[in-house]
C-alpha cells in the first residue's frame, strides 16, 4: 500500500539579504516515517522548520503539509501537528503540570492525557514543583509533553536532546520510537549523529543550505565503504594537512581536525603507499580499524 505523503518541499529556497539560509531543497516524508534533518550550526535547518510551519515564506519552491501549501496552514492542519521549538518556551513560575493543564484546556483535551505524558516522560514526581527548579533535561521533557498534548499524526522537532542527560535522552529516544510504532510522523532536527543513526528511517543531510545527501542511515555508510582506517597523527604544522592531502589527492581521505586524525576507506586503491606518504609528513601515532560511522560520512560531506 502506498504511504501518504506527510510533508512535500520542493526546490525551497530562502535568503535573508544576501545570505543564502535554504538553498533548492526538497525531499518527502512519509506517514509513520521518523525522518532526520542533519547539518552544522547554520546550515539551514531551523530555517527549513519555519518555512514548513509557514512562519517564513520561502523566495522560491514550497512545502506541502498533510497536502496543505505551508503558507496557507489553518486551524484543523495545525491540530494535527505537534512541534518544539530550539528556546524553552516554558511558564517557569508555573509548576509542570500548570504548565500542560494551560495547553490542554486550550486545545480541549482531557487531563488524564496529562497524567499519562507526564507518568511516560518520568516528570510525575516533580509535577507539583515550579518549572524553575526543573533541570535542562526536565523541562525539554516536558516541552515534548506539551507537543504531546494533542495527540499529533506530525511532530517536529528543532535539536531536541541538545546537551541533555543519558536519562533524559533514554526517555525521550524510547518516546519517539514508541510514537513511530503508534503510526506517527516525526521530523527530527540533530546534528548528534548517532541519534540519528538510532532512530531515523532515513536522513536527509544538509550544508550551507542546500541538501548534499538523503539516504537511510545504512546506505549512507555503504557509500563512505564498510570499514575506515583511523589514522591519529601529529603534524608539525596545520600547513602539512594541507600537503598530505594534495599529494595523495584522494578524494576518499577526510581529516578530523577535533581528533587529529585522518580517516580512509580501508579499500581505498594504493592505501600502502598512502600511508607511507602520511607517514613522510606527520608523525603517526596510531592507527585502527573500525566500522564506518554517521560521522564519518558527515564529515566527509560537511568538509569544507
Ligand atoms: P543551528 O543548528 O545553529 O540552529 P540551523 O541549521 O538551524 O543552525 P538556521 O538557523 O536556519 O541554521 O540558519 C541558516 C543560516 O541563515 C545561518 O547562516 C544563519 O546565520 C542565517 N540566518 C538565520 N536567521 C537569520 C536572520 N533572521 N537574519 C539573517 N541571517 C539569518
Amino acid at each position: 500500500m502506498k504511504k501518504e505523503t506527510v510533508i512535500e518541499m520542493r526546490d525551497l529556497s530562502r535568503k535573508y539579504k544576501s545570505k543564502v539560509a535554504v538553498k533548492d531543497i526538497s525531499f518527502e516524508v512519509k506517514r509513520g516515517e521518523i525522518f532526520g534533518l542533519l547539518g552544522p550550526n547554520g546550515a539551514g535547518k531551523t530555517t527549513t522548520i519555519n518555512l514548513l510551519l509557514g512562519l517564513q515564506k520561502p523566495d522560491q519552491g514550497y512545502c506541502r503539509i498533510f497536502g496543505n501549501d505551508s503558507r496557507k496552514i489553518r486551524g484543523e492542519i495545525y491540530r494535527k501537528l505537534g512541534v518544539v521549538f530550539e528556546e524553552k518556551n516554558l511558564y517557569i513560575r508555573l509548576n509542570g503540570f500548570q504548565n500542560l493543564k494551560f495547553f490542554a484546556d486550550l486545545y480541549d483535551v482531557k487531563h488524564d492525557i496529562i497524567y499519562q505524558l507526564l507518568d511516560e516522560y518520568e516528570l510525575l514526581d516533580a509535577a507539583s514543583r515550579q518549572v524553575k527548579t526543573y533541570s535542562k533535561g526536565m523541562k525539554q521533557r516536558l516541552l515534548i509533553c506539551r507537543a504531546l498534548l494533542n495527540d499529533p499524526e506530525l511532530l517536529i522537532l528543532d535539536e531536541p536532546t541538545d546537551g541533555l542527560d543519558p536519562v533524559s535522552l533514554r526517555i525521550i529516544h524510547n518516546s519517539l520510537l514508541g510514537l513511530k510504532k503508534k503510526g506517527k510522523t516525526i521530523l527530527l532536527c540533530t546534528h548528534y549523529m548517532e541519534e540519528a543513526e538510532r532512530l531515523c528511517d532515513r536522513l536527509a543531510i544538509i550544508n550551507k543550505g542546500a541538501l548534499i545527501a538523503l539516504d537511510t542511515p545504512g546506505n549512507l555508510k555503504k557509500s563512505l565503504g564498510e570499514e575506515i582506517l583511523e589514522i591519529r597523527i601529529e603534524p608539525a604544522e596545520e600547513a602539512n594537512i594541507t600537503v598530505i592531502k594534495n599529494i595523495l589527492d584522494s578524494g576518499d581521505m577526510v581529516y578530523d581536525e577535533k581528533n587529529k586524525t585522518i580517516l580512509l576507506p580501508l579499500n581505498s586503491p594504493g592505501i600502502g603507499r598512502k600511508i607511507d606518504i602520511i607517514k613522510e609528513w606527520a608523525d603517526i601515532i596510531s592507527i585502527h580499524s573500525r566500522e564506518a560511522s554517521l560521522s564519518d560520512i558527515f564529515l566527509k560531506l560537511t568538509e569544507c
